[in-house]
């Protein structure tokens, strides 16, 4: 996959970042979208919080 799964954007300029979001999923981000979901993005390999 390589365009922004919350914008659509696919331009080769953009550089997406992966994340898992916290109602989509692992999905493909671009730096755009990355800053106005940042609140929604679990941090990377969060499956195992300490406090649940
Ligand atoms: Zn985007």
């Amino acid at each position: 996959m390589d365009k922004c799964s919350i914008c659509g954007k696919n331009d080769k300029n953009v550089s997406l970042l992966y994340a898992s979001h916290r109602e989509l999923g692992n999905i493909w981000l671009c730096s755009d979208c990355w800053a106005k979901e940042y609140h929604k993005i679990l941090p990377s390999g969060g499956s195992r919080g300490c406090c649940g």
